[in-house]
């Protein structure tokens, strides 16, 4: 392990951090806190059009959010800064003096058309149709002149003469072999003196002293002509580690047609950071083969690049669901009730301060809900009944329920027990209505489930005692006379 381990996730803010870019960051994020190495964060901004602040903040956030820290970045700094490409341009330049030094960058003056006509006498001779070198024979004295007199140009990587095949060695795929005739003389800056990716790529991570690029496969074919940049600069090569796709369940490529893609989706939706964390990990990398739960602090501490798989990984919503519920389940109580605070702000039940103000409520709270739910966004729809003085009593469980016969004697003896109870817990409303039954001649199942919908207005709920509990006397014995009024029997 070349020492030290310095890995860099390098997004392009043109867009929002999907789930293929954050499990990138995770990878880099998780094999530098194994080897205690660094991890750097480079915001690769150089596309004018389509970059924008927002977006960048956005991946910011995202990563934050899923708690991916970084060492050396934006916001944080460091020794190896600036950290945005667009603010770079000197040490592409200066990278670009050292390649016309040593000869391994030209300029070239073929116009557009000119390289378009080359390009189709090529193709229709069946010809490779990369640049034909016509500038990489002028007499460099002569092209000097022209380049200092302004004439627009463009600068060419020269490839080496008989550099022979390129082999990408990646940790994941072994050895890629790309034959040099594929290798054309492609252009390190443009006209207008910007960079190009592969070009500003090479010089960033060979400043930064990136040691490995771990990256989606949709580079691959970049790396064979990043290795001529970095030979050219005379600088080592990293070690590549090339990650498959991520797939829908169809085979094909994950889009907004599978359902969120993006980080901030996820987000949206309720998914727990960690169980998102937990699953990106697991698309495409495997602990042992069959644990499933790997939080951050065993990734940090196992993650390696040897078990990253070589074949496509299946986006599975429903794993994601399942694992997000195992995370539910895991958090304390005083935590989650602090965590589903800000879900009940955003439905418009609770508001701030509510939380401090009766602690212990939400506490209690908290395990009923945890169990039930698989996402933050299940828990406002499963609480709103505690959160307001009018329940609205959803008409099928109406008709069903409170429709049926006995069903007012039920409610009036509810009301009754209930309103002598002293003091009002799960265990004493429970006791209480356990005594119903039977003094009414009927079986427990009716009572609760009259009471169940009486209270919470809907068959399906929170436990009832519990519920009961939560509500408190005066809403509860309130619901259950406006239950019985609503009763035909
Ligand atoms: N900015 C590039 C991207 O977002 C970085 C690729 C790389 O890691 O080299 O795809």
């Amino acid at each position: 392990m070349p020492d030290p381990v310095r890995v860099r996730f390098a997004p392009s803010p043109t867009g929002a951090l999907h789930v293929g870019g954050a499990r990138t960051a995770v990878y880099n994020w998780a094999f530098a806190r194994r080897h205690g190495g660094v991890f750097v964060l480079r915001i690769d901004d150089t596309d004018p059009g389509r970059s924008t602040t927002e977006n960048t903040a956005q991946i910011l956030r995202s990563l934050e959010w899923l708690g991916l820290d970084w060492d050396e970045g934006p916001e944080v700094g460091g020794p190896f800064g600036p950290y945005f490409q667009t603010q770079r341009s000197g040490n592409y330049a200066t990278a670009l003096e050292r390649m016309k030094a040593n000869g391994t960058a030209y300029p070239c003056f073929c116009s557009m058309e000119h390289l378009e006509s080359r390009r189709a006498v090529a193709r229709a001779a069946g010809g490779d149709p990369g640049y034909d070198r016509t500038c990489r024979r002028l007499d460099p004295a002569d092209a000097a002149q022209r380049v200092e007199a302004g004439e627009p140009h463009v600068w060419r990587l020269a490839v080496p003469a008989g550099r022979g095949d390129i082999v990408v060695r990646d940790a994941v795929r072994g050895e890629t072999v790309f034959p040099a005739e594929a290798m054309d003389d492609f252009i390190l800056v443009r006209g207008d003196g910007t960079p190009t990716y592969n070009f500003a790529t090479v010089v960033d991570d060979a400043d930064m002293q990136i040691s490995h690029i771990i990256r989606g496969d949709d580079h691959l074919s970049n790396t064979p002509r990043q290795i001529l940049v970095y030979e050219a600069l005379g600088r080592p090569v990293p070690l590549f580690a090339h990650l498959s796709m991520i797939w829908g369940a169809d085979g094909k490529k994950l889009s907004k047609r599978h359902g969120a893609t993006s980080v901030e989706a996820f987000r949206e939706e309720g998914y727990l950071p960690e169980a998102l964390l937990n699953y990106l990990a697991l698309l495409g990398w495997s602990l042992d083969g069959e644990t499933t739960i790997v939080p951050a602090e065993v990734l940090k501490r196992q993650f390696s690049l040897d078990r990253i798989s070589k074949s496509p990984a299946v986006f599975d919503f429903e794993k994601l669901d399942w694992m997000n519920g195992v995370y539910i389940r895991d958090v304390p109580p005083e935590t989650f009730a602090a965590r589903m605070v800000p879900w009940l702000e955003a439905a418009g039940l609770a508001n701030p301060g509510d939380l401090e103000a009766r602690p212990e409520w939400y506490v209690a709270l908290a395990p009923l809900v945890r169990e039930r739910a698989k996402r933050m966004t299940d828990i406002a729809p499963m609480v709103a009944f505690l959160f307001t003085d009018h329940v609205a009593l959803e008409p099928s469980a109406t008709s069903r329920v409170l429709g049926r016969e006995g069903a007012g004697r039920v409610l009036a003896a509810a009301h009754d027990a209930l309103s002598s109870l002293k003091t009002w817990t799960a265990a004493t409303v429970e006791e209480t209505l356990r005594t119903l039954p039977e003094s009414l001649q009927t079986k427990a199942k009716t009572v609760f489930q009259v009471a169940r919908v009486a209270v919470t207005g809907s068959m399906v709920s929170l436990p009832l005692f519990e519920s009961i509990a939560l509500l408190g006397r005066e809403r509860t014995l309130a619901r259950l006379e406006v239950a019985r009024s609503a009763t035909t029997h």
